[in-house]
């Protein structure tokens, strides 16, 4: 079966055929970085991981293009509120810079803890302000935009397929005005292209252009980095699904604008939200989870990447401490099972993951999970069924301890629940709540010993060893490290 899509662009699942044989372009939204990303933004890029791990696994070359948002994107996706990046600099007592590279570092640093592959390219917006100036020159000179009080806006009536992405209906939104509106603005849809009449005095980026010293609208980085990269009409282009009415749809016709090429992008894929039981995550009202405190709370961030891939990445997911538990139970029998699988083998998966899928493995019943797991994926990165194919080969015995860890690195390179490792490292060392219960037991440990109590002390240590905790004792303490 041939890989397919859901595209949001018709609403259907559709196969998947690229521009060019062989190769994908794919560009999906970065982070705004003026805090740190909420797991809620945190499975849009797992979403974006699973998308690229796949196409690689069919065969295609993809490039992937991530921009960082470091400057135009307020409050409000349509131009009002405050600028993020300035608010968060003020409360913090930093500069604009200072935040973007702290929270830049944080993304990257919480994107590799979910195994989560570098994008081939990462362009910030503050490093590509002439190229934006540039798409946005083109996009006057063709009649799409006027100037009011310094700023360049883009008006939506010269568009005549404005809105088709979300299949938006223009009037009925601007009769109910749920949307706050710049007087400027001829139609309340209309966006800005350049700001140089900010409405913060202490505005600290800002640029010379030929409307003013200013700084750009945050739609725009996203076509002119994609356009730069890509080219001006490339395959797939992703985000949240809040990213369909404003900002997909403002980076659509501004880009089709400038190049006059329809469509300018051929698949959209758009992930669901994950919710809290209260409701929305917020990141700019602070209401919101990081991975550090999925962490601090004892679960590996490995964990809350099997729970994010149970769910298909169209439906919405409530998070829960509970479910996420049920998540991390789940994923300790998938490593139990897999050692015994190793134990009977007498191999490492870290060898057998390099090793090539013989033909007696493809011919056989793995082969027949594998095809399986191939075939969810390919249908539209159904990954909750790709994880029942996973349990699947290791729980049959019909299939053998080889074939069944040779399916399951090959499943792992589109999952990247970095099982090899995972099973060679038993103990997310990182995990303070872990280490305050090791460190409990060696305090029992020692007092046992005190009291004479051996028996206890050597049942310490086996419990221990068992999870892989080896303790070595020294003349004034006990350390302890993974085995
Ligand atoms: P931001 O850093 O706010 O620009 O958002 C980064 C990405 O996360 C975008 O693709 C958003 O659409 C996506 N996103 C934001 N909130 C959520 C959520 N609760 N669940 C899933 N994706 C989200
Ligand atoms: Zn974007």
């Amino acid at each position: 079966m041939a890989f397919t899509l859901f595209n949001t662009l018709g609403r259907t699942v559709q196969p998947f055929e690229p521009l060019k044989p062989g190769k994908v372009g794919f560009y999906g939204c970065g982070p705004t970085v003026y805090n740190y990303a909420h797991i809620g933004n945190l499975r849009a890029y797992v979403v974006h991981d699973i998308l690229v791990r796949t196409l690689r696994r069919v065969g295609f070359e993809v490039t992937h293009v991530m921009n960082i948002t470091d400057v135009g994107h307020l409050s409000g996706d349509n131009d009002e509120g405050d600028d993020k990046m300035l608010k968060s600099a003020e409360e913090r007592g930093k500069t604009v810079w200072e935040v973007a590279d702290l929270y830049t570092q944080r993304f990257f640093h919480d994107t590799q803890r979910l195994n989560i592959q570098k994008p081939t390219v990462i362009c910030k917006a503050t490093e590509h302000i002439a190229d934006m100036i540039a798409l946005i020159k083109r996009i006057e000179e063709r009649g799409f935009t006027y100037l009011v009080a310094g700023n360049l806006y883009f008006d939506i009536t010269k568009f005549a397929a404005y809105g088709e992405l979300g299949r938006l209906r223009l009037e009925d939104q601007k009769a109910g005005a749920r949307i706050e509106v710049d007087q400027n603005k001829r139609n309340p849809h209309d966006f800005v292209l350049w700001f140089t009449k900010s409405k913060f005095e202490n505005q600290a980026m800002v640029w010379d252009s030929p409307w003013g010293k200013g700084y750009p609208g945050w739609h725009i980085e996203c076509s002119a980095m994609s356009i730069k990269y890509l080219g001006e009409t490339f395959d797939i282009h992703a985000g949240g699904i809040d990213h369909v009415p404003i900002h997909h749809t403002n980076e659509i016709a501004q880009s089709e604008a400038a190049t006059g090429k329809h469509p300018w992008v051929r698949y959209w894929v758009h992930n669901e939200f994950l919710v809290l039981d209260k409701g929305k995550m917020s990141k700019s009202t602070g209401s919101f989870l990081t991975l550090q405190a999925l962490i601090d709370a004892g679960y590996d961030p490995l964990d809350y990447r099997y729970f994010l891939l149970g769910a298909h990445y169209r439906s919405q997911v409530q998070f829960s401490y509970e479910a996420l538990t049920g998540a991390r139970n789940a994923r300790k029998s998938l490593l139990d099972r897999i050692r015994e699988r190793v134990k009977v083998l007498g191999t490492s998966l870290s060898w057998l993951r390099n090793k090539p899928l013989p033909p007696s493995f493809t011919e056989g019943k793995g082969g027949t999970y594998l095809a399986a797991f191939n075939a969810a994926l390919d249908d539209d990165l159904a990954t909750p069924r790709g994880l029942a194919e996973l349990w699947g080969i290791l729980r049959d015995p019909a299939v053998s301890a080889e074939d069944a860890l040779l399916g399951v690195c090959a499943m792992d390179e589109v999952l990247g629940l970095n099982l090899a490792e995972a099973v060679e490292t038993p103990v997310p060392v990182e995990s303070p709540g872990l280490r305050d219960s090791i460190e409990a037991l060696i305090a029992e440990r020692a007092a046992a010993k005190k009291a004479r109590d051996f028996a206890r002390a050597d049942q310490i240590r086996q419990t221990l060893k068992e999870q892989g905790i080896i303790l070595e004792d020294r003349p004034t303490e006990t350390v302890w490290r993974c085995g």
